[in-house]
């Protein structure tokens, strides 16, 4: 069979970029086709952006935190449309910086939605391509409840583009995507609700965390509305109504974070790969879908949703293919971190999922108010906790709520990954004075 590519990637997100240089660099002849800006959702629509958003919002609290440092900011305004047309910017530069990696690697790029025609052959815009081996990494959209008025409500896309900030929002959902952006407007002076079903926020963490970062959110003034699930959304004249059981609830943008999921609609793929109930694409540890060429990656197999996951699948898959290897994934450790304010990071298991699997284990936690704090002014506090295997002392997961708590447990999780002790966390000495010592210093 005569193929014009050995590897066609089907979406240029972080995980199909990876896997495209990767394959590239073993000697494939690869293409990877993208039918909107290259990056994907964590450059475009995601991760980074969001960052941007997350620094942007953090400066009005430090403004006014600086005054028991000594200084005066005097009436500091904010204004929405130089954050995002910088970030707009910075965007566009990350989109030509992915074009030109591909290019250099050597990677054919195919502008264009993917449909498949054959098991083999994919067409773009009324041109088919032939390949030997196929890679889904098509990641997911923003999921919206099916409720009146649906439409009214905006989800994490549009949030990164609007023309003004409104003065009010309610946000529904209490995942990553909810409790980030909740922080972020609320930052930027905008008068915040976050409405979600469960009892509390960022179902699967750690419990501890789930109160501590609630009770921090609305010292912050954020307002939170648990067990509330929204039925309908009407317009009036002058603002949006969100309807629950038994009230109503007015604001200016209705935000939906209530989930993603895989993108496969319009590939064509019913009679190639298996899928699960919610369209996401069933693979096995190799990423091979149940069609043996056909590979998925990334949030189209159904997450957990993260960068750096797609990244290292999209890695392995290039490896195992054209480099003779057999990889798979070597660590079930996740480590994952919520920019919201104070930051969450967390790695290894939560306490109650500790238990359930391990049976007996040491917690060892602390709450305090960070150094910078005695002069801030901020009634901010930090959380740290550990948690050991009773029986061997080995940490099974480690959690923090606190600044910069996404890049102290990036650090950590190294420790895990090689499977540290309590013990070895006791012999390492403190950086002082730091949040991160606590970890090195927990009784
Ligand atoms: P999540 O899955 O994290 O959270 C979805 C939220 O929506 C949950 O609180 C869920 O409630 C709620 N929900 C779902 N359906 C309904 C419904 N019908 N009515 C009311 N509430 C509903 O999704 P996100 O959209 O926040 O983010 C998607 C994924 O993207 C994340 O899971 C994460 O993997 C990734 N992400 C990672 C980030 C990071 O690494 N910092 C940042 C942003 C996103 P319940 O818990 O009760 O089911």
């Amino acid at each position: 069979m005569k193929f014009d590519f050995d590897f066609l990637v089907i979406g240029a997100g972080s995980g199909g970029v990876r896997a495209s240089r990767i394959a590239a660099k073993h000697g494939a002849r690869v293409a990877v086709i993208e039918k909107s800006d290259l990056g994907g959702t964590c450059v475009n629509l995601g991760c980074v952006p969001k960052k941007l958003f997350a620094y942007a919002s953090q400066y009005h609290e430090t403004s006014a935190q600086a005054q028991g440092f000594g200084w005066q900011f005097d009436n500091p305004r904010f204004d929405w449309t130089v954050l995002r047309n910088n970030k707009d910017k910075e965007i566009k530069r990350l989109n030509q910086i992915y074009e030109k990696l591909l290019i250099d690697a050597q990677v054919t790029i195919i502008h264009g939605a993917a449909e498949f025609v054959d098991p083999h052959t994919v067409r773009v815009e009324n041109e088919n391509y032939r390949a030997k081996y196929i890679l889904i990494a098509t990641g997911s959209h923003s999921f919206v409840p099916d409720l009146p008025g649906k439409d009214l409500a905006i989800t994490s896309d549009l949030a990164f583009h609007l023309d003004a900030l409104p003065h009010r929002a309610i946000i529904i959902g209490g995942g990553y995507i909810a409790v980030e952006f909740a922080t972020i407007f609320n930052g930027l002076g905008v008068d915040t609700t976050l409405v979600y079903r469960d009892k509390l926020l960022l179902r699967g963490f750690d419990l501890t965390v789930r109160e501590f970062i609630g009770q921090e959110l609305q010292k912050k003034g954020i307002k939170l509305l648990s067990h509330h699930v929204p039925l309908a959304i009407d317009k009036t004249e002058t603002e949006l109504q969100v309807k629950f059981e038994n009230e109503t609830q007015a604001t200016d943008l209705v935000f939906m974070a209530t989930g993603r999921r895989a993108n496969t609609v319009g590939l064509n793929l019913e009679a190639m790969v298996k899928k699960r109930d919610d369209g996401s694409i069933i693979v096995n540890d190799r990423y091979q879908t149940s069609a043996d060429h056909i590979y998925a990656i990334g949030d189209v197999t159904g997450g957990p949703e993260l960068t750096p996951l797609a990244i290292a699948q999209g890695h392995i898959v290039a490896d195992n293919l054209f480099a003779g290897m057999n990889r798979r994934l070597q660590s079930t450790l996740i480590p994952t971190a919520v920019f919201c304010e104070p930051n969450i990071g967390t790695v290894g298991l939560s306490e109650e999922d500790a238990r359930k699997q391990y049976g007996e284990v040491n917690v060892y936690q602390t709450t305090f108010r960070a150094l910078k704090h005695t002069l801030s002014g901020s009634d901010e506090k930090t959380l740290m906790k550990l948690i050991t295997d009773k029986k061997t002392d080995k940490i099974l997961g480690l959690h923090m709520v606190g600044s910069d708590a996404g890049e102290i447990i990036q650090s950590l999780a190294v420790a895990l990954q090689m499977g540290a002790t309590k013990a070895d966390f006791d012999h390492t000495l403190a950086v002082h004075p730091t949040l991160a010592e606590e970890f090195v210093t927990l009784r």
